[in-house]
């Protein structure tokens, strides 16, 4: 068997101690003599998962009692809908667009109602974080939504913007769980698994109970209500069970490692071998602005399309894996999410000194 350092940047790469753990439970989970995979999601063990991943996402997380965690479906980008149909009760919302995701989940809000876009960073191709001084929030908005790590650019936000007592909705699919968070500053926070969590297929919502409620938006689907999945505990209707499972193993794993201060602390770690040896080599630069640098997704161009692709190949050849940039960027991103090993961030940076010695 051969691991390799998988860069990705969803799915992404798991905690090993988590797939082993997984493997080891795949034919007979806890005495039960089935998988998880094969088991009733009403069963008295899949309760026991379920409810372990939520008390252990919830102490990491320190979420208050008057949130509620959903383990929902159809991914982060579902929430692009489900988000206006449930809070858009004025049929406006105000949005700060900072890259792909950021601008999609503005797009969908333009189908349920008015969408302001209060500041954007695409003058520069994403590459920035947009002053948050000075923002005009509409008066009728519903609610103020950012995207708080920017995964194919590589930025994210160090603070918040100053919304006062609106409802502060942010999209942390690429950075859930990497450094502590203050849920209080959020109405409702939402994180696709399949970069920093879990397998593709789970999406957590963290939602403040008074933003759920029967008052949606006219026509909404039974499946989309929050107050639906919330009323049942996430299990309306057969959840992402195998999903759930694995997240629970990485909140257990993430909570073995220290929790989200020491997560912060590693991966500040980590990114600083990475951003340190862009900012000092001749050959590899980072694209974003330093003080808005991500913590999670890296992205670095050599300034020629030639030997971007040298690189990626040689890369590939050496165990660096899935190190191309998002096609509408091009260069290089590495992703390099809770589960990526300090050892793969140092032996990278290694691969590219030498990639650089090689080909001045
Ligand atoms: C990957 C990603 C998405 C889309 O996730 P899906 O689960 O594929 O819908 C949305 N937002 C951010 C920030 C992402 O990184």
């Amino acid at each position: 068997m051969k691991r390799v350092y998988n860069f990705a940047a969803g799915p992404a790469v798991l905690p090993e101690e988590v797939l082993r753990e997984a493997a080891g439970e795949m034919l007979d989970y806890n005495g039960t003599g089935m998988s998880v995979m094969e088991m009733s999601h009403r069963s008295k063990a899949f309760e026991g998962i379920i409810n372990d991943a939520e008390k252990t996402l919830r102490e990491l997380m320190n979420i208050p009692d008057n949130y509620k965690v959903l383990f929902l479906q159809g991914g982060a980008s579902q929430q692009f809908a489900m988000i206006p149909m449930n809070l858009m009760k004025n049929r406006v919302a105000d949005h700060i667009v900072t890259g792909q995701w950021a601008k999609k989940a503005a797009q969908e809000g333009k189908i349920f109602g008015k969408v302001n876009i209060l500041a954007s960073s695409e003058d520069k191709t994403f590459s920035y974080i947009p002053d948050l001084k000075g923002l005009k929030f509409s008066e009728d908005a519903d609610y103020v939504y950012i995207c708080h790590n920017n995964t194919i650019y590589g930025t994210k936000y160090n603070e918040l913007p100053e919304t006062g007592d609106k409802v502060l909705v942010a999209d942390m699919s690429s950075d859930i769980l990497s450094e502590p968070v203050d849920v209080t500053k959020y109405g409702l926070i939402f994180a696709g698994a399949q970069k920093n969590i879990g397998p593709a297929g789970v999406v957590v919502v963290i939602i403040r109970e008074d933003l759920i409620t029967e008052d949606v938006l006219p026509g909404t689907p039974t499946m989309l209500r929050y107050k639906i999945h919330a009323d049942n505990g996430s299990l309306y209707n057969t959840p992402p069970a195998y999903g759930i499972y694995i997240c629970g193993k990485v909140f257990k794993w993430v909570k073995e490692k220290g929790g989200l201060e020491a997560m912060k602390k590693i991966n500040e770690e980590k990114a600083a071998i990475l951003y340190d040896y862009l900012d000092s080599s001749s050959m590899f630069k980072g694209t974003v602005v330093k003080k808005d640098r991500s913590l999670m997704n890296v992205p670095f161009v050599t300034g020629s399309d030639e030997l971007d692709a040298k690189f990626v190949k040689e890369a590939k050849a050496a165990g660096f894996e899935n190190l191309k940039g998002h096609r509408s960027v091009g260069g290089m991103r590495a992703s390099i999410y809770n589960a990526m090993p300090i050892e793969g961030v140092k032996a990278l940076v290694e691969f590219m000194k030498k990639f650089e010695a090689e080909n001045k």
